[in-house]
């Protein structure tokens, strides 16, 4: 099917009812589970953080697993059945995280990345047959994008794409940063800092939807299995609900027409809309304009990092 087919079937036959696609969101964490060590926590308990946030909010979030993360590891792989069996939703990140667009990675190679991510995962309970390109780079050049997703296709796979990309995976290696310098920092404007980031992000990215749809879409936020969220995750679901927004599954997120897209540009990098867009000649701007660039995260951190 043609790319304008596709995205006219996505834009025309949507048919969700506004009520319940509006100001909803999903929540994703990628690259876990993480057995690195990290200031304030053991891997173990950052673990249990996120599950105790999730199960204290009532949430239900979904899980993209990179096996060199630590699952390749029987405590690592502990760590990923705690999730499962928490009720949580695993899906397939591959087994080292590499850069698609890249020269260097083949189409079959990247091919072997998804089997043997998808050989650890798919007896788990939680396991759900979605794929999460790493750095959210679906191919550079026709024969590979166009490879891939036939791949994919053949495989039974979706692909678990993102509609609100945030840079949390940036704030938390300043925050780490921050800490290691002083361990007894104050944690609140870091938190702040996080959730103003979050907030201005979804924002942005909700305008897009809406200028792309004519409605709010069903978001899937992507997230990042980090001692950041072990800290703070509460708090970003608590501050979506505070703002009137919705907490939905991501088995009904990844339901919205707005991932059920194939864009047909040469060069695949970034979240959903933004490719959806560039696919069908639609400006970013001025939707995007209150978007954080990592360089501001950068410039946040630093400057929060020499408070006394
Ligand atoms: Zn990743």
């Amino acid at each position: 099917m043609s790319v304008t087919r596709c995205l006219i079937l996505a834009l025309t036959c949507g048919g969700l009812p506004l009520s319940a696609a509006a100001q909803a969101v999903s929540v994703t964490l990628d690259d876990g589970p993480m057995i690195d060590s990290t200031p304030l926590m053991t891997p173990t308990e950052r673990n249990e953080a996120i599950l105790r946030h999730l199960r204290d909010k009532g949430v239900q979030a979904m899980f993209f697993v990179t096996i060199k993360s630590g699952t390749d590891r029987p405590e690592g792989l502990a760590l990923l059945k705690r999730l499962s069996d928490g009720g949580q939703l695993i899906a397939n990140h591959t087994v080292t995280h590499p850069d698609f667009n890249a020269e260097g990675t083949s189409l079959e190679a990247f091919e072997h990345e998804v089997l043997g991510c998808d050989a650890v995962i798919r007896a788990l309970p939680g396991y759900r047959k979605l794929f999460r390109f790493p750095f959210l780079r679906e191919g550079a050049g026709e024969a590979k994008r166009d490879g891939i997703r036939a791949f994919l296709r053949e495989q039974g796979y979706r692909i678990g794409y993102v509609s609100i990309d945030t840079s949390d995976w940036l704030v938390d290696q300043k925050l780490r940063e921050a800490l290691a310098r002083h361990p007894n920092l104050d944690l609140t404007p870091w938190r702040q800092m996080y959730l103003a980031h979050v907030w201005d992000d979804a924002q942005a990215f909700d305008r897009l939807a809406k200028q792309l749809y004519g409605r709010g879409v069903m978001h899937v936020l992507l997230l990042h299995h980090r001692l950041l969220n072990a800290l703070f995750l509460g708090d970003v679901i608590d501050m979506f609900r505070a703002r009137g927004w919705t907490i939905v599954s991501p088995d009904d997120a990844f339901t919205d027409p707005a991932y059920q897209v194939a864009p047909m540009i040469p060069r695949l990098d970034g979240g959903v809309l933004e490719t959806t867009a560039k696919a069908l000649g639609v400006p970013l701007q001025p939707a995007l304009a209150g978007l954080w660039p990592e360089h501001r995260v950068r410039e946040e951190g630093d400057r929060l990092m020499v408070l006394p």
